[in-house]
């Protein structure tokens, strides 16, 4: 018997259910009961990894601490258990078919004909065993993306479909489904699960436990019904409606018993119930805040939340860290012209520039950093963030008005932000950035001293452009200094404007390392911050 026990999450009807959400909450049930859990994705795309995809398409790209650019439902995992993932957590099509087709090169097939049955479906199925061969986890939660009935999902299903049948006490699937609610008839109807139920059948596979979306309680009856059309017992037909945080749905799914459900089908004990008080403790903190305060966050891509998934996620950390409601300011840089500024910047306690790549919107980066700065708004740059804050305050405070990034004018006389040297002889754009966790030294004394209370801190990185070290002595003579250095290639990673009440910029993005555990120590003080701001005003 394998000591690892496998569950699949299929999703049905339609996407955006919150497959990773439910996957996330069913491993933060078993991680309560003791159980080491992990949770990986496996996207049916042929790119290589999310990271050469537009945020449009496919929303934030999820940075692990070894380097990998994920999928954001790596971000939910990471977030609701307190573990890191790694490469290992997120696998596309595109990464199962470069492995099979380097080794057909290699000769390894020994003259067979390359196959997706056997070659490329083995390929997954080896995929999907690899974190639970390493011995550290008991429970491995693998989240399909996509929806069943999806021509490029087919390869997965069927090797769900050979998983069951190599290892059925071992394994099992649940099925994420809605259950729409139609206006008209006052009913919720049935028939879309039972289809894709149906389809999954066709493709030999019985799912376990349906996990139900609907906006209105599924009633004893409905439960019945969809048990009988899709074989599933009624016990393992699981409600869950919409909830007013993604925070919430653990608690929900332990209502719905679905911990119980699933130890149960792997023959695991159920005896001693889950420990989520301390969740408990952090809705409750979310829900019942005590002070309220408004961060802008400056974007290019604010139109689509999810492009910006972490750092939202962090502020609701450090706002229940802080029992206070953050609420976010979506504010689109392209439209910040000097003339809105006040306008649209005013009532804010805290500004936040954020991630980003390119022209579009930059300028109206620069002046946001502006405000924050002379109007002594606290203020948090991440990566391109930082840049502009470096490049504002070379405009404004040193008198360079050309000052630039060589990112946005490679001619610039003042290329405050510049290539990083290692960056310079690469050609090709996927994963060929300074990418994941490296060491930064944070300087005694400093502002970020006193967040972290440490001198060495790991954070991740995902750019090629860095602050130009030639130019140091002049921003720190005129009161920007760099307070966080890498200690073996002296790049800066934090600056500081010590006269101001709080600004920072960093290089390396902290919103990734936020979990509901362990708010990220930056946002709880820039939240902090802004409750003093806040407060200043009254
Ligand atoms: N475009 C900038 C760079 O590559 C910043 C990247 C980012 O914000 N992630 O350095």
């Amino acid at each position: 018997m394998s000591a690892t026990k496998y569950i699949f999450v299929t999703g049905g009807v339609t996407s955006s259910l919150g497959k990773g959400i439910i996957s996330a909450s069913l491993a933060t049930l078993l991680q309560s009961r003791g159980y080491s859990v992990t949770i990986q994705k496996f996207d049916p795309y042929i790119n290589i990894d999310p990271g050469t995809l537009n945020p449009y398409e496919h929303g934030e790209c999820y940075v692990t601490n070894d380097g990998a650019e994920t999928d954001l439902d790596l971000g939910h995992y990471e977030r609701f258990l307190n573990r890191p993932t790694s490469q290992d957590n997120n696998v596309t099509t595109g990464r199962i078919y470069q492995s099979v087709i380097d080794k057909e090169r290699r000769g390894d097939y020994l003259g067979k004909t390359v196959q997706v049955i056997p070659h490329i479906t083995d390929e997954i199925k080896r995929r999907m065993k690899l974190l639970g061969q390493s011995g550290e986890f008991e429970v491995v939660i693998t989240e399909l993306g996509g929806t069943v009935g999806d021509i490029e999902a087919l390869p997965y299903v069927e090797a769900v479909r050979q998983f069951k049948w190599e290892m059925p006490d071992d394994c099992m699937v649940v099925h994420l489904t809605l259950v729409p609610y139609l206006a008209a008839a006052g009913e919720l109807k049935t028939k879309p699960t039972q289809h894709s139920v149906k389809m999954l059948q066709e493709s030999g596979v019985q799912p376990d436990v349906l996990v139900c979306r609907s906006e209105h309680p599924i009633d004893d009856d409905i439960k019945r019904k969809l048990a009988l059309f899709c074989n599933v017992k009624k016990e393992a037909v699981v409600e869950s409606l919409d909830a007013e945080t993604i925070y919430a749905v653990p608690v929900l799914m332990r209502n719905e018993k679905l911990d119980e459900i699933v130890l149960k089908r792997l023959s695991l004990p159920t005896e001693s119930a889950p420990d989520i008080s301390r969740w408990k403790d952090f809705l409750y903190k979310l829900r019942y805040p005590s002070s309220e305060v408004t961060i802008g966050l400056i974007g290019k891509y604010v139109e689509l939340r999810d492009a910006y998934k972490s750092i939202a996620e962090a502020f609701i950390h450090a706002g229940a860290a802080n029992e206070c409601k953050v609420n976010v300011k979506w504010i689109h840089s392209e439209n910040l012209s000097a003339k809105d500024i006040n306008k649209e910047l005013h009532d804010l306690d805290g500004i936040l520039v954020a991630p980003g790549f390119g022209e579009r919107g930059f300028e109206g980066k620069l002046r946001a950093v502006q405000y924050a700065r002379e109007n002594n708004i606290p203020f948090l740059g991440i990566c391109l963030g930082m840049q502009c804050a470096v490049i504002e305050f070379a405009r404004n405070v040193l008198n360079k008005p050309k000052a630039n990034s060589s990112e946005i004018n490679p001619s610039t006389p003042d290329p405050v932000i510049h290539l990083m040297e290692s960056q310079k002889d690469i050609t090709d754009k996927g994963g060929t950035m300074r990418l994941g966790a490296y060491d930064c030294k944070v300087a005694k004394d400093s502002t970020a001293h006193k967040v972290y209370r440490r001198e060495m801190i790991s954070e991740r990185h995902r750019h090629r452009f860095e602050y130009n070290n030639s130019y140091l002595e002049q921003y720190e003579a005129a009161g920007m200094i760099a307070t966080g250095i890498n200690p073996e290639n002296n790049l800066v990673e934090i600056v500081e404007i010590p006269s101001h009440q709080w600004f920072i910029g960093v290089q390396f993005h902290p919103e990734y390392k936020s979990t509901v555990a362990n708010p990220h120590p930056l946002f709880v003080s820039f939240v902090e911050a802004a409750i003093k701001q806040s407060n200043s005003k009254d």
